[in-house]
C-alpha cells in the first residue's frame, strides 16, 4: 500500500470525517487533521502546512469551500497543496468556480467510500488530476 503523508479533513459534518478516516487509514502511516469549516482550516495551516493533501467540503459554516480556496490562492505557500473538492453542491458554477480556484478533483455526495480511494489514487499517487464530477457509484 501506497503512503499517502498528511491530510486535512475540512468539512462541518463529523459523520463524513469518520467517512474519511476509514478510507485514508487504508494508507500506511497517514496522519490526519480535522477542521470544521475553512477558518479552522487556515489556522490549522498557519501552524503547519507541510499537507499532501487537502479533502474539502463546500457547505460550511463561518466560511465555505469556495471563501477558503480563494483564501488558500492568494497565499503562495499554499498553492501546491492537491485538493479535493467533495462536496453536496453539484450546482455547476460551483464546480467550475473549484476547479477555477485550483482544484484537483471534485466529488459528489453521496458516494461509496471505493469512490474516494480510487480519485485519491488517481489524483496524489498517479499525481493526475481528475476533473470529472462522480455521483455515487
Ligand atoms: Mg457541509
Amino acid at each position: 500500500m501506497n503512503t499517502l503523508g498528511k491530510v486535512l479533513i475540512v468539512d462541518d459534518s463529523q459523520l463524513i470525517h469518520s467517512m474519511y478516516r476509514l478510507v485514508l487509514n487504508r494508507y500506511n502511516g497517514c496522519r490526519i487533521v480535522d477542521a470544521m469549516n475553512g477558518l479552522e482550516a487556515l489556522d490549522v495551516l498557519s501552524r503547519e502546512s507541510d499537507f499532501n493533501l487537502i479533502l474539502l467540503d463546500i457547505n460550511m459554516p463561518v466560511m465555505n469551500g469556495l471563501q477558503f480556496m480563494e483564501k488558500l490562492k492568494a497565499e503562495n505557500l499554499y498553492r501546491q497543496i492537491p485538493i479535493i473538492v467533495i462536496s453536496t453542491e453539484g450546482k455547476e458554477e460551483d464546480t467550475l468556480r473549484a476547479l477555477k480556484l485550483g482544484a484537483w478533483g471534485y466529488v459528489v455526495k453521496p458516494f461509496k467510500p471505493h469512490v474516494l480511494y480510487e480519485i485519491i489514487e488517481k489524483v496524489i499517487i498517479k499525481k493526475s488530476p481528475f476533473l470529472e464530477k462522480l455521483g455515487s457509484a
